[in-house]
């Protein structure tokens, strides 16, 4: 029996794509995405994934039975989302993927950051959005005290030593030019020297009002980038 289905609720599934070299930077990555999510980003690109309980999932022993099959021709597995520290089968999942040789990653929002010490062990590798300045998170996620976490989880990540990369999605009505500059401000108090800008685009995202404020995605000029790499070096825009 695997360790999950050991333990509890196995690991919940809403999707896998089989092969992706952008999701985990510079790896040849699997992504198997976690069903679930506590907030309610109105720019989520996968809001069927937000529901703890998908109408689409796929069984965690299947995916590990087809993720033996990609032995040899896949580096790496990275759990996106959804939250995937939302669900406490994380760290057995974790524990199954490396047990067949692939290295472990991770996207998170720093929801949970009480639980990254017994997770971060089991990764080699975290992409951590840092979504705004802490006051600004509600008006992002739609959840009232959201912004608490997230910096604790950086911290928790930077101790660790695990690579890890932090990242903003970008959306000027949810982060207009004056919260990403005190976000740059804050980064480069918390020792961020990089960060990733992901602009907003549309596929995907289910609000009428964002999509319709940026028809065309987000553009963030060189003037905003010079004005926050002056805090935060190693600014970067990830299209
Ligand atoms: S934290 Fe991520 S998965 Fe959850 S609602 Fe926001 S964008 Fe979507």
């Amino acid at each position: 029996m695997h360790g999950s289905a050991a333990s509890g609720a196995p690991f919940r599934v809403g999707g896998v794509v089989p092969f992706s070299t952008t999701d985990w930077p510079g790896r040849l990555a699997a992504v198997v995405f976690a069903q679930g999510c506590p907030w309610r980003c109105g720019y989520c690109h996968n809001p069927h994934l937000i529901p703890a309980q998908g109408t689409d999932e796929r069984d965690w022993s299947g995916v590990l039975d087809w993720l033996r099959t990609r032995s040899g021709l896949l580096e790496a597995v990275v759990f996106s989302g959804g939250e995937p520290t939302a669900q406490p089968a994380l760290a057995d999942a974790l524990r199954d993927v490396r047990a067949l040789g692939f290295a472990t990653g991770v996207h998170t929002a720093g929801i949970y950051p009480r639980r990254l010490p017994r997770l971060l062990p089991q990764l080699d590798w975290v992409g951590l959005d840092i979504k705004a300045t802490s006051a600004a998170y509600p008006r992002v996620t739609n959840v009232a005290g959201s912004g608490l976490g997230a910096f604790v989880a950086l911290a928790l990540l930077q101790q660790s030593g695990v690579a890890h990369e932090v990242r903003t999605t970008v959306h000027f009505a949810l982060t207009p030019p004056d919260v990403l500059e005190s976000l740059a401000r804050d980064l480069a108090l918390a020792g961020v020297r990089d960060w990733v800008l992901q602009p907003f685009r549309t596929q995907g995202c289910a609000d009428v009002a964002l999509n319709a404020a940026a028809p065309h995605g987000t553009t963030i000029d060189e003037a905003l980038l010079g004005r926050l790499r002056a805090h935060v070096p190693g600014v970067v825009v990830r299209g």
